[in-house]
């Protein structure tokens, strides 16, 4: 499949190394299939009994288990971040089974954060290096929060424990009274990341592998002032999501049994559900026009500008190279292949202080003429 060379909805795989314990001579059932990944394609060869099966996807790059967060990054998020400092929205967010690799994308490996940092980090540290560089004044703000159970809940005040989701017809959607931190530097960005994360696990060491059902997401909001003769002569602002979705594997578990939509509770990942019904709807080109269903969810309210808006976008699909779990890749291919075909359109956010500016311009200087023909 081809992708329009304008769409701003890119799709990535990440392939992460196999663990010691999939490695193990138990492991039988991974011996039977095979991976193969050339640059943007990936063949998987699924054997069961003596039918063999190929599957083969292609997407905007695959990256291998040789490839590091760092590497990653330079070629995702990188080429649009200057973007993000001139007014254009971007959403990052990793897609995947438990254990797929998501948080070390996203966040870093806890143990080795500091080494080998996630997207986030070196995400905000570019931006700091880049607005160094830029002559205007820019603010880089952030929020931490989480969905669990279709609760956002601030994770940066432990005072908030339920954000309203509130849509503005003009500034979009709005996290009600999330707590927003300015930040002046790396590293400040990093504590207030460490203490975000140590909230959750308190907040949730009794509940079972909660930490697979809540979608963590950090939220990073740039103004830039550019000065004309002291005078503000425009605002320009955006937003960069940047996302560790909770796992997919119940997702599949759900569709397979075809009920996609009216099952909900307990175990089920209502956000995720939505998301993924909010993808297949848009990536229908026969559903072209077709009511998506935003409001279905919290997470889907919140990236209603991701998906089908005006924000650039990556989606980076994480699978196990461990074939033990082939159902979930396959499923997590099938969902990417599928998100590949959305088209976003993009364009810049400058606030109505140009529009005014402007007109006042054109004002003085008909009123120049007129002082002239006098
Ligand atoms: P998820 O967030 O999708 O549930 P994790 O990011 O927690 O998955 O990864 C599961 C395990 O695999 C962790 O022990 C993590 O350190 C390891 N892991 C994931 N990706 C990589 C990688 N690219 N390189 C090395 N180890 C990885
Ligand atoms: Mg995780």
């Amino acid at each position: 499949m081809n992708k329009d060379e304008e769409s701003a909805f890119k799709v990535f795989i990440r392939v992460r190394p196999l663990l010691d314990r999939e490695n193990s001579p138990q492991n039988n059932k991974s011996r039977s299939h095979k991976l193969k990944i050339h640059d943007s394609t990936i063949l998987i060869t699924e054997k069961r009994w003596n039918h063999k099966k190929n599957h083969c996807y292609t997407f905007d790059r695959i990256f291998s288990e040789n490839h590091r967060n760092n590497h990653i990054y330079q070629e995702t998020l990188y080429p649009i971040i200057g973007g993000v400092l001139n007014g254009f929205n971007a959403t990052c967010f990793a897609y995947g089974m438990t254990g797929a690799g998501k948080t070390f994308t996203m966040i870093g490996d806890p143990c080795t954060h500091t080494r080998d940092p996630g997207l986030s980090l070196l995400a905000i540290e570019d931006l700091f290096s880049r607005s160094k560089s830029d002559k205007n004044h820019i603010t880089i703000k952030i929020s931490y929060f989480e969905i669990y159970n279709e609760k956002v809940i601030d994770l940066l005040n432990e005072k908030s424990r339920n954000i309203l989701v509130i849509e503005d017809p003009l500034k979009g959607t709005i996290l009600s009274g999330i707590s927003e931190y300015q930040i002046d530097d790396n590293q400040y960005a990093s504590q207030l990341i460490q203490e975000g994360d140590s909230k959750r696990v308190i907040a949730y060491t009794d509940a079972n592998h909660a930490s697979t059902r809540s979608h963590v997401i950090l939220q990073i909001s740039i103004e830039k002032n550019s000065n004309f003769r002291n005078v503000i002569e425009e605002i320009i602002y955006s937003k960069l999501f940047l996302i560790d979705l909770a796992g997919s594997e119940k997702i599949s578990a759900t569709e397979s049994r075809g009920a996609l939509r009216s099952i909900e509770g307990g175990n089920i990942n209502r956000s995720l559900l939505a998301l993924v019904n909010c993808i297949n709807i848009l990536s229908d080109s026969r559903k072209k026009g077709k009511f998506v269903p935003y409001r279905d969810s919290k997470l889907t309210r919140i990236l209603k500008e991701a998906l089908g808006g005006n924000t650039k976008t990556i989606m980076i699909a994480c699978i196990s190279p461990s074939l033990h779990y082939i159902d979930e890749t396959l499923n997590t291919l099938k969902y990417a292949e599928r998100a590949r075909k959305i088209i976003n359109k993009t364009s810049q956010n400058i606030s109505e202080v140009e529009a005014h500016v402007s007109e006042y311009k054109e004002i003085i200087s008909s009123l120049r003429q007129e002082i002239e023909f006098l």
